[in-house]
């Protein structure tokens, strides 16, 4: 049985081999989680993840994320810091994940209109690396313009899809929008009803997309939610999904059940079930953030509380008067037990999506 080692590199993928990997994804029924990092500790530890699961990952930034990466996140907004922290952290992540052994899908998050020039900057950086490297600097970009009029966000997706084509990289756009709250993306207050896309909506975009390249996700929306909150939830319809394709499959004529790489962004909190769901219906890439922020924080937390008695003075506890207590403050040390249990959730998520033992 094929597997994706037989195709693909460890290291950063781009162009054809992250299109084969997604119909490969397509056709074993699995999907690849992204995970939001924000340093090389999250990185380091999404890497070592998914090479003790034995399978491909997707390590994104998000503009803010990039700033942060650089330590610029007391900073006023400026595309600059996000362009100059999201190129580091992708040498970073070129540089290291060929050690780690895994296939790495280097990916951004949502870039709505006003962060266009953050994009703008990272297409003119990759135009550079690929010069340099014969490979774009990051596989794929993604560009929201979910709140846009429909015709404008397809135009100028067009065009930026025509553009990083040239240097092989991979464009990932949005469709319907996202609810919650993420970073600068706030949605929280926005209709329902904006939250679900219309199957022919998603049909429109294939339509003039591949005309211009095959290299193209869509983030059709089906009720996603960003961040996970006691709330009223809404339902998740993956069916939306189903009927895209149906619709697709039908108009123009082809072979297979599923013929887009679908995205589903607000994995955190969901039920396996809709997951696996949404996968049967094409789904190739799930993201996900707050859950991991949740799990490093309560790892972090249950650390102090376990070794409480240590962690109040630099020396002495109540055990001894004298003792040092740095190997219980060493950051080594909690950062440690935060990535420990990041490292627990993403078994789990890589067992929800079928991903495990896929290299
Ligand atoms: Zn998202």
């Amino acid at each position: 049985m094929s597997k994706c080692l037989d195709f693909i590199k460890p290291g950063v993928i781009s162009g054809n081999n992250l299109i084969k990997l997604f119909s490969y994804a397509r056709e074993k029924n699995f999907a690849i989680p992204a995970i939001n990092c924000i340093n090389t500790d999250l990185i380091n530890i999404v890497l070592e993840s998914a090479y003790l699961n034995s399978s491909p990952v997707i390590i994104q930034f998000s503009s803010s994320g990039s700033s942060f990466f650089i330590g610029k996140e007391k900073c006023p907004f400026n595309s600059k810091n996000s362009v100059i922290g999201s190129v580091l952290g992708a040498y970073y992540v070129h540089k290291i994940s060929k050690y780690y052994g895994v296939p790495v899908i280097l990916h951004t998050d949502h870039c709505c209109r006003k962060l266009l020039p953050w994009i703008d900057g990272l297409i003119l950086e990759s135009k550079k690396f690929f010069k340099k490297n014969g490979k774009p600097l990051f596989s794929s970009h993604m560009i929201d313009l979910s709140k846009e009029d429909i015709k404008y966000n397809v135009k100028t997706c067009s065009l930026y899809l025509k553009e990083i084509s040239k240097i092989n990289a991979v464009l990932e756009i949005e469709l319907g929008c996202t609810g919650g709250e993420e970073d600068i993306i706030d949605n929280s207050k926005i209709s329902n009803s904006f939250l679900y896309t219309n199957p022919e909506d998603v049909c429109f975009a294939y339509e003039n997309l591949i005309k211009i390249s095959k290299n193209f996700t869509i983030a059709a929306s089906f009720g996603n939610i960003h961040g996970v909150h006691g709330g009223n939830k809404i339902e998740l319809k993956p069916e939306i999904l189903m009927k895209s394709q149906k619709h697709i499959k039908n108009k123009f004529d082809l072979k297979f059940k599923n013929n887009v790489n679908f995205v589903f962004h607000g994995g955190s909190g969901c039920k396996k079930s809709k997951i696996q769901e949404s996968i049967d219906y094409g789904v190739v890439k799930v993201n996900f953030d707050t859950d991991i922020q949740w799990a490093n924080w309560k790892g972090i937390l249950d650390f102090y509380k376990k070794n409480k008695i240590f962690l109040k003075t630099q020396f002495g506890n109540s055990k001894s008067r004298i003792k040092s207590n740095k190997k219980y403050y060493d950051p080594r040390s909690w950062i440690r037990n935060g990535k420990n249990y990041i490292a627990r959730k993403l078994d789990s998520i890589f067992e929800m999506l079928n991903c495990k033992n896929k290299l």
